[in-house]
């Protein structure tokens, strides 16, 4: 049996699948709020081609050479695992792999889009890369990227996680990343906010409005976003075509693909080439996306315009969302707090295409703490939701008998993210919600 199933360095794929070449109804377009001139503002922020992807509708987006090979440097193709010991430990028919992009060197799918964004802006000329991280891990990918290809990189780190998470700090600056806890004296919101109050905790929509203010302030500066938007998703298609390859190679047509979802973008990496065969009638897998009951953007939010940030200062984006003033409970899996979600990601949810599930953190952490004594990987908070609904549905099979092929996106790993297993540990785990 094939435990492990590997692709040679050149069969990392060619191009990027656009899935909005082939979105069974239009995708509503960003539009701007009242007054304000936010796309307007997004021309200044973004690169030229980050933008020009962000809109195109050719369905194979080349792969520049250059960020080929930096995808072959960094380990690509990444392996595809079948879960036998979990598999016997739940004693199911049912055949269980997941899609390893722990292996990367940040342990997140993040670079396969910081490697082509930093990329582009030093092509353009850009000097300097500016962001927010909350969790840490696109801080880190954008770090590393922005390193590799030549730029200075700035990272605005939410106040309280930036005192939570010395090793996050830590790690950008091995990647030569210049990080700040945000709010800062960096810039002018930051100024301000802090003058109001000095002892201000921070948040996503601030230190998105301070990362987008040196971008519109400086022309050798650039803004850059590690989901959400559409040439993110784009970028993450190379971890669906490279499991197709290798699903092929192991004789296996899945079943159910499942994923977690932040701002989407390791399920639409993961699962938009597949759902491309379901769009086509070529297909019956089913696709199911899985977040955190205390934050349930896909399964309780609405379908509307919203800001992308809770200032209200990006254009709105036609999503499902939980409202731009939500604020998640602090639950361990950081990178699933987002109140909305990538309006690729939602509108196939809507049109019946993502079948949307959530789960509770306790039992996520069960189901992580399964899969690490049995497969040995100590899998991200974020990626224990996944986890969890590939051990509920291959307990189903269990009941039924049927052989069903489960495939799953294991995102990240946890060896950074300590912290919620020892809550686990000590009983403090709150099941929010
Ligand atoms: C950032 C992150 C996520 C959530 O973001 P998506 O854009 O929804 O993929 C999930 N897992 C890991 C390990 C992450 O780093």
């Amino acid at each position: 049996m094939n435990y492990k199933i590997t692709l040679s360095s050149d069969e990392v794929p060619k191009n990027w699948y656009n899935i909005l070449a082939d979105l069974p109804c239009e995708l509503p377009a960003p539009k701007n709020s009242e007054g304000k001139n936010q796309i307007a503002d997004l021309e200044k922020a973004f690169t030229k081609e980050a933008l020009k992807q962000e809109f195109a509708q050719d369905r194979y987006i080349k792969i520049p050479n250059e960020v080929r090979e930096l995808y072959m440097k960094i380990g690509r193709p990444s392996p595809l695992f079948r879960a036998t010991r979990l598999e016997e430990a739940l004693n199911t028919p049912a055949k269980i792999y997941y899609k390893r992009e722990d292996t990367s060197p940040t342990g997140s799918h993040k670079l396969n889009s910081a490697i082509p964004q930093a990329y582009f802006a030093k092509k353009e000329g850009v000097e300097r890369l500016t962001t927010e991280t909350g969790a840490g891990q696109w801080g880190t990918a954008l770090s590393l990227a922005s390193n590799m290809v030549g730029l200075d990189c700035t990272v605005y780190m939410v106040k309280v996680s930036f005192n939570q998470k010395p090793d996050r700090k830590n790690i950008m600056n091995i990647y030569d990343g210049n990080v700040f806890a945000s709010p800062s004296e960096n810039t002018e919101i930051g100024r301000k906010i802090l003058a109001d109050n000095p002892d201000h905790p921070g948040s996503l929509g601030v230190a998105i409005s301070e990362a987008m203010e040196e971008a519109l302030l400086n022309d050798d500066v650039k803004y850059s976003l590690g989901s959400v938007l559409n040439h993110v998703m784009l970028h993450q298609t190379i971890i669906g075509q490279e499991l197709k390859v290798q699903l092929e190679k192991a004789e296996k047509e899945p079943d159910v693909m499942i994923a977690c979802a932040g701002g989407g973008s390791n399920l639409a990496g993961c699962l938009f080439p597949f759902i491309k065969d379901k769009i086509d009638g070529n297909s019956d897998t089913e696709f199911i996306a899985v977040e955190p009951s205390a934050c349930p953007t896909l399964t309780e939010g609405s379908y509307d315009y919203d800001f992308g940030d809770i200032n209200g200062f990006t254009p709105m984006l036609k999503m499902f969302t939980l409202g731009h003033d939500f604020v998640a409970p602090s639950v361990h899996a950081g990178g699933l707090r987002y109140h909305g979600m990538s309006p690729i990601v939602s509108l196939l949810t809507k049109e019946g295409y993502i079948t949307p599930t959530s789960a509770h953190q306790k039992d996520v952490f069960d189901a992580g703490i399964m899969f690490a004594r049995n497969e040995g990987i100590v899998p991200a908070p974020e990626t224990t939701h996944a986890i969890k609904v590939a051990i509920d549905e291959a307990l189903k099979c269990k009941e039924t008998g049927e052989e069903k092929t489960i495939v799953f996106n294991f995102s990240g790993h946890g060896m950074l993210d300590l912290k919620g297993y020892a809550s686990y540990f000590e009983g403090t785990l709150q099941n929010a919600k």
